[in-house]
């Protein structure tokens, strides 16, 4: 069995590789060649920790496993720690038997910056040229780093609940040599692209913000409850989602199915777009609204291509199990 230790992901994995395999694993889980398992969240009821499972199975590209991890307010005050801690697992799906053990803390980060990466690609009209942010935490530098590699993008705008946090993003802007502008909510119709990536439990971005031909990344509502953009604003777009068991559940549409404005059968899974089996984006004025839930094969993907690079640059520790 191999381990790859935190310490070590960033000098082995790249933006194009984690973008490449999230592609990949997208597209095989829409042909059916790959599924999600049902995720595990539980309350632990200890350091008011939240703990969980997300796994899958890619019978194309043999990979079996799970990421482990969850969320514990007190580590950073407490013990100088991330707050968000997790592990993937890979097996062999021909014996069981454990192969690598993974550290999940940047893979998740980069993994999920990928997604909105990818919808990107296939989904922003060719022309965009204005990317909005909505959210300025730990995820929102990563999804504009990712993004901006998808258009010639001249210009990001931002609003965030709380602006005092805008210059995490500004910083990313200014690396790619492009102007940072903090606008209001009402301001995101300048953008072609809007990321939401907020742990937001009500809407911010309304219908009426949004101007036709954009296309949305809603990449932070990933649990019951959360919400970052109107219900409407699903109604007024062509939706797609990962995994559509967890968009209606724990994603962004979970609200506008629940209201009606949507039907599950609407709700179209990216891979598709990325197997050619769906047109995607149908017209220049559609607005088209990606629901990055996170799914545990998006770990796994991003996992297996760390072992891979861990090997090669004789990284990987081997263990005996
Ligand atoms: P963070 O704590 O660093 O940042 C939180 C962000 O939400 C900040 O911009 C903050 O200003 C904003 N915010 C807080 N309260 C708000 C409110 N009431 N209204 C609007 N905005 C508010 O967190 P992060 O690591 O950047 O993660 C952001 C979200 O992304 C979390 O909800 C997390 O669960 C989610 N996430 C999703 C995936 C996925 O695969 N879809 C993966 C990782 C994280």
């Amino acid at each position: 069995m191999l381990i790859v230790p935190e310490r070590d992901i960033a000098d082995l994995i790249t933006r194009k590789a984690a973008f490449d395999a999230v592609e990949k694993v997208f597209a095989a889980m829409a042909s059916g060649a790959a599924y999600n398992f049902p995720v595990v969240r539980e309350s632990l009821g200890h350091e008011d920790a939240l703990y969980g499972f997300k796994g899958g199975f890619d019978r194309a590209g043999l990979m079996l496993g799970l990421k482990a991890g969850g969320y514990w307010p007190n580590n950073l005050e407490k013990r100088g720690l991330i707050n968000h801690q997790s592990t993937v697992f890979l097996f062999d799906p021909d014996t069981g038997k454990p192969t690598a053990m993974v550290g999940g803390n940047l893979l998740t980060a980069l993994r999920t910056a990928a997604a909105s990466a990818v919808s990107i690609k296939h989904l922003a009209r060719p022309d965009a040229s204005v990317i909005g942010m909505i959210g300025a935490g730990h995820q929102a530098t990563f999804q504009l780093r990712a993004a901006l590699e998808q258009r010639p993008f001249e210009k990001v705008i931002g609003w965030n609940y709380h602006p005092e946090m805008l210059p995490n993003i500004e910083k990313i802007a200014a690396e790619a040599g492009l102007c940072f502008e903090a606008v209001d909510l009402p301001g995101m119709g300048e953008a072609d692209v809007i990321i939401s990536i907020t742990s937001a439990f009500a809407p911010s971005l309304m219908a009426d913000h949004v101007s036709s031909g954009t296309h949305i990344a809603c990449m932070g509502t990933d649990t019951k409850g959360k919400q970052e953009v109107e219900a409407a604003l699903l109604a007024r777009a062509r939706v797609f989602t990962d995994e559509v068991m967890q968009s209606i559940t724990i994603g962004e549409a979970q609200h506008a199915v629940a209201q009606g404005l949507l039907a599950e059968s609407d709700i179209v899974r990216l891979g598709s777009v990325i197997n050619g089996s769906d047109q995607g984006r149908t017209s220049d004025t559609q607005i088209t609204l990606f629901d990055g839930t996170g799914v545990g094969l998006q770990d796994l993907a991003v996992a297996a291509a760390v072992v891979d690079l861990a090997v090669e640059n004789g990284l990987a520790i081997e263990v005996d199990f």
